[in-house]
């Protein structure tokens, strides 16, 4: 019998120190309202600027002002509005797809998706890179799960071929969230095409960067509205709201209603969230050109940083140890420039970074300001001499 003579949450203490020496820990940060001291942001994921546009604020607003606060019940009961189906009939046209869902965030969208789509019995193919969300699901799924090496559809091809499931998902970011490139989705498409498999791309960095207007990588590649293909976005990041969807045959979008239970049992999405992806998505639909803004200020900030050449609003400055990361990191905030720093487990050991995030419409006064911290900061830690 075990008599433990500690407090049962005292390793937690232990854990907080061990994160402490390895510098791993994370606190948070909360932020005031934008003033004259806040720091340009490099590091959030509003890639279009669209969260405090005046337009996309009133559509929350007046979504608040009609339909109250919340959206009262799940979407099955009470939490379907007309809303909701409006800025999923629009996400759908937009995207090029049939027909979409709305969940309550990417993350639930793509719990929700993966979960009914396999399940005991089926085989999942999934991406080493594939975002936590995708991870997940894969292990929430009860599935057999195979993780192949990241942007290999040799290596998908070779497992679907030696499957015996008989349903099969491959899994994948379009746009990787931390290293920003774009995935090989004519050949995964390919494999799956030619093994009878389902392609599920996860479009949260495509969205609005990639794409004719922004519509996303899989209408880049022609793979949107296929009917082996289904999309999830977020809400979150180039819309400026909250929330999540998935796109896809209305087949599966009717099944998802009935077999997601992210979906289920989860409240359906707030209104003002909702009002204001719609009107985000009216503003990306009627400004196409704020999608190639987002590349022209991400190569811009990739030259300062001594970064290849961006191909998304995401920009890697892979410095190795978490160490130098966090000097960096510290070092830009100091000087009024806030980026992102990704350590393990965000990223695997050694690749510790940057990820500077390019916004369009970032004023040139600050593009110019951040560029000249950039390449201050960096090339001092890349000395050795970061403060
Ligand atoms: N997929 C990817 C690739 C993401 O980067 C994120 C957000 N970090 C999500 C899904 C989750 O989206 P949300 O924040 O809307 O839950």
């Amino acid at each position: 019998m075990i008599h433990p003579a500690a407090h049962p949450l005292a390793w937690l203490d232990e854990r907080a120190a061990a994160r402490t020496d390895a510098g791993l820990r994370r606190r948070l940060r909360p932020r005031g309202p934008s003033g004259a001291d806040t720091p340009i942001d490099l590091a959030g994921n509003d890639y279009l600027g669209l969260s405090d546009d005046p337009r996309v604020v009133a559509g929350g607003i007046e979504a608040l002002r009609v339909w109250g606060a919340g959206s009262t019940g799940s979407r099955l009961v009470t939490g379907s509005t007309t809303l909701h189906r409006d800025l999923e009939t629009e996400l759908a046209g937009f995207c090029g797809f049939t027909d979409a869902l709305v969940f309550s965030s990417g993350y639930t969208a793509n719990l929700g998706v993966v979960t009914a789509l396999t399940g005991p019995g089926a085989l999942i193919v999934s991406d080493a890179a594939s975002h936590a969300s995708l991870v997940d699901a894969c292990r929430l799924s009860r599935a057999r799960v195979v993780v192949v090496p990241h942007a290999d559809p040799d290596a998908v091809a070779g497992v679907l071929a030696a499957r015996t499931e008989e349903r099969a998902l491959v899994v994948t970011d379009t746009v990787g969230s931390a290293d920003g490139d774009l995935a090989p989705l004519r050949a995964l498409h390919r494999a799956c095409r030619a093994h009878g498999a389902v392609l599920l791309a996860d479009e949260a960095h495509g969205l609005g960067v990639r794409g004719p207007g922004g519509r996303g990588l899989l209408a880049e590649t022609g793979l949107a509205g296929q009917d082996d293909v289904v999309g999830t976005v977020t809400l979150s990041k180039a819309l400026g709201s909250q929330g999540g969807a998935v796109l896809g045959p209305a087949a599966v979008i009717a099944h998802l209603v009935d077999a997601a239970r992210s979906f289920i049992f989860d409240t359906g999405l707030a209104p003002a969230a909702t009002g204001s992806a719609l009107a985000a998505l009216r503003v990306l639909a009627a400004e196409p050109e704020r999608a190639a803004d987002v590349l022209r200020v991400a190569a811009v900030l990739a030259t300062a940083a001594g970064a290849a050449v961006p191909v998304s609003a995401v920009v890697p400055v892979v410095l190795g140890e978490p160490g130098p990361a966090l000097a960096a990191a510290t070092a830009c905030l100091a000087r009024g420039v806030h980026v992102g720093c990704f350590r393990p487990p965000s990223v695997p050991p050694g690749t510790s970074r940057l990820r500077l995030t390019a916004r369009a419409g970032l004023p040139e006064a600050d593009l110019r300001r951040a560029t000249s911290v950039l390449t201050e900061v960096l090339d001092g830690v890349r000395a050795g001499s970061a403060r």
